[in-house]
């Protein structure tokens, strides 16, 4: 399957992207944590996306595009993905039409992950990630670990992602809003959204993605 998931910051499309992909046996494929490789091996890719990222900003499509497209290429991408936090606007979002059509390939549903703003900014100031694996994420009200500070999961370090703090949180709102809502449109235009409330268990948010999935494509 080729699934595209989107959802505002802090809709948790991170640690569903993970279950899902693990679910269906696709990678899981998401620019914010290639982005964030760069950054930690300090990488060119890394210094140019850097700015952009600390100030709640899109990195420029000429380097995410090809960025993304690299990643889709790999021999375990041949069969299927989960692209979380990709496309993020209409341009890339083209982009991945052409690129899909030149390979005879289609995407199979686009997930939109639908969570009330007030919700959205509560669950991103608690938010705290694992360094080791992004996919292991805890709140310090709603999910705290057993120790704080340390994964429950692996041992490793939690952290805030710079680009969490309340300020930085607008702006990426702002972002989604106005650049990345109309892909939405786009590919409702293709019939493939299907649109999922993200409230409640993570277990039962994966539950209701997995059963959309397997349901018809409501547009
Ligand atoms: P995420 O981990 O998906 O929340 O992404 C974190 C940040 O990485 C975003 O706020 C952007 O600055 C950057 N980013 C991730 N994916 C993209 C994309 N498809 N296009 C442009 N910037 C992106």
């Amino acid at each position: 399957m080729r699934i595209v998931l989107v959802g505002p910051p802090g809709a948790g499309k991170g640690t569903q992207a993970a279950f899902l992909a693990g679910n269906l046996s696709i990678p899981h494929i998401s620019t914010g944590d290639l982005f964030r490789a760069n950054i930690s091996q300090g990488t060119e890719l890394g210094k140019q996306a850097k700015a952009y990222m600390d100030a709640g900003n899109l990195v420029p499509d000429e380097v995410t595009i090809g960025m993304a497209k690299d990643r889709m290429e790999q021999p375990d991408a041949e069969h299927g993905f989960l692209l979380d936090g990709f496309p993020r606007n209409v341009a890339q979002a083209k982009a991945l039409d052409t690129m899909l059509e030149a390979a005879d390939m289609k995407l199979d549903a686009v997930l939109d992950l639908e969570v009330p703003e007030d919700e959205v900014v509560k669950r991103i100031a608690g938010r705290r990630i694992c360094r080791n694996d992004s996919a292991h994420v805890f709140h310090v009200t709603y999910s705290p670990p057993k120790q704080a500070g340390v994964c429950d999961v692996c041992g490793g370090e939690l952290y805030q992602r710079d680009d969490d703090s309340e300020e930085t949180v607008r702006t990426r709102l702002e972002v989604y809003h106005t650049q990345t809502e109309p892909i939405i449109d786009h590919y409702r235009a293709q019939g493939l959204v299907v649109t999922i409330s993200a409230l409640g268990k993570v277990n039962e948010v994966t539950d209701r993605a997995m059963a959309a999935l397997r349901g018809e494509h409501a547009a």
